[in-house]
């Protein structure tokens, strides 16, 4: 009888060590989705950043500060 309580719980306790993993599995892939870098276009060239390199000018959005500087008045 004690043999058979131990394997239950071993049973029971592998299967929940599986399930948190799933879970950890899918809420990884969740904030993967959600830290994704936004690309947005250079005002001045086109080029193509990512929203963390871009330089915001008066609304608008540079690759660089030198052609920040080309669209100052
Ligand atoms: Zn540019």
């Amino acid at each position: 009888m004690a043999i058979r309580l131990v394997l239950i719980i071993i049973f029971v306790l592998s299967c929940v060590f599986l399930i948190q993993k799933y879970k950890a599995m899918r809420s990884q892939k969740k904030t993967r989705n959600i830290t994704e870098p936004k690309i947005l276009a250079c005002a001045d060239c086109g080029v193509y950043i990512p929203e963390s390199e871009a330089i915001r000018r008066n609304g608008r959005i540079y690759c660089s500060s030198g052609h920040a500087k080309n669209h100052e008045v």
